[in-house]
């Protein structure tokens, strides 16, 4: 808890793709300065890597001699805005069996109970416990920068553990998420001679229909067994320069949820596609390169891992933790597209992530350091 009151006591916004000065409370600097003192005074071996300026990722190791696997442990250091919150964002407080601030539910809190199971490891070295390389990711609420870089390190691991509130429960699935723009252009002239220029608000109208149509087949489409159909959503639209001037350009943002088996450039394909039979050649349109292109987590490739780490967790809960799905994506989608098997399990409750009084109950901490130092005793061989 100690842990946690000190990360929540150091902002670190994600500014979500605005532009922001490099300074408090944005990016997670002072986060990763407190993660380098903290396993600087384990004595552990370490390494600080610079995704994007001002944004580290930080690993550290636990390295028993004779463990036979490797576990990875992965938690974000980002947290999203606090614009709206009705309590002190990075006063930590801790009232009533609850630990208050921004971030204490996602994903400080796992976070915390990850550092304390790993410093726990360090100074028990408890006998056929597995390696535990420790993961502090940047950038997790928005473009996922940090764990698609720790993807790409291929490091040689055999189960990653990625810390979000899952109320401990083993999520196994998960969608993912693909973000781009369509765009159209126009021709600009003066709004009381319209028919001297072309407008892109009206092309725009013309694809928005189009979409519409598209994304209402798509619910309609075959679900996934554990997460429904795949979705497409229109989030924010901008044109037009004023209202006197027929607009030359519009564009609007698009949020594609992705199942596995679809993979990010097909489902692109297939809308423009979609939009091309539809349209003809009469309303041209562009697409943007993606934002975000975050993989889903599909229940496969983990698989063999479930009842393992459900075994391991019933020994400190006294019952074996339900198996489920979720909604939201995770680091867990570029870890397991890179080929680890993935599972996603933390302390908390989804429900009070992102919220404007953030809170995480301290019994769910308590259980997650058992956890997590469970998971670390019992799947090392
Ligand atoms: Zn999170």
């Amino acid at each position: 808890m100690n842990i946690l009151c000190d990360l929540v006591a150091r902002p670190s916004v994600n500014p979500m793709g605005r532009s922001v000065p490099h300074e408090t409370p944005f990016f997670e600097g002072r986060v990763s300065d407190y993660l380098e003192a903290f396993f600087r005074s384990l004595g552990v071996p370490y390494e600080r890597t610079t995704i994007s300026p001002g944004r580290d990722n930080l690993i550290a190791r636990f390295e028993p001699p004779d463990a036979k696997h490797t576990l990875l442990w992965d938690a974000h250091q980002d947290t999203v805005p606090v614009e709206g919150m009705v309590i002190e964002p990075f006063q930590p407080t801790v009232e009533g069996g609850r630990v208050y601030g921004r971030g204490s539910c996602d994903v400080k809190g796992g976070l915390a109970a990850m550092l304390a199971a790993f410093a726990r490891l360090v100074k028990d070295q408890p006998k056929g416990a597995a390696r535990v390389l420790l993961a502090c990711t940047v950038d997790e609420e928005y473009t996922h920068t940090g764990s698609s870089a720790l993807a790409s390190q291929r490091l040689p691991v055999d189960l990653a553990i990625v810390a979000e509130p899952t109320m401990l429960e083993v999520v196994t699935a998960h969608k993912g998420a693909v973000r781009w723009k369509v765009l159209t252009e126009g021709v600009a002239c003066h709004s009381s001679r319209p028919r001297d220029g072309v407008n892109a608000i009206y092309r725009m109208a013309h694809v928005l229909n189009a979409i519409q149509k598209y994304a209402d087949r798509l619910q309609d489409s075959t679900p996934d067994p554990l997460l429904g159909p795949p979705t497409l959503s229109v989030g924010r639209i901008e044109g037009g320069q004023s209202v006197n001037v027929v607009p030359d350009f519009c564009a609007i943002d698009l949020d594609r949820r992705v199942i596995p088996g679809e993979d990010v450039d097909g489902v692109r394909q297939a809308l423009r596609e979609a939009l091309q039979c539809e349209l003809g050649d009469s309303v041209p349109f562009s697409f943007s390169e993606p934002w975000v292109r975050m993989p889903s987590l599909g229940p496969d490739r983990a698989s063999s891992w479930v009842e393992p780490v459900r075994e391991a967790i019933g020994t400190v809960l006294g019952q074996r933790p339900p198996i489920s799905a979720v909604p939201y994506g995770t680091d867990a989608g570029p870890l397991s597209a890179s080929g680890i098997p993935s599972l996603v399990l933390g302390p908390g409750d989804i429900a009070q992530a992102h919220t404007k009084d953030e809170w995480i109950a301290v019994d769910q901490l308590e259980k997650a350091v058992e956890v997590y130092y469970a998971l670390a005793c019992n799947l090392g061989s």
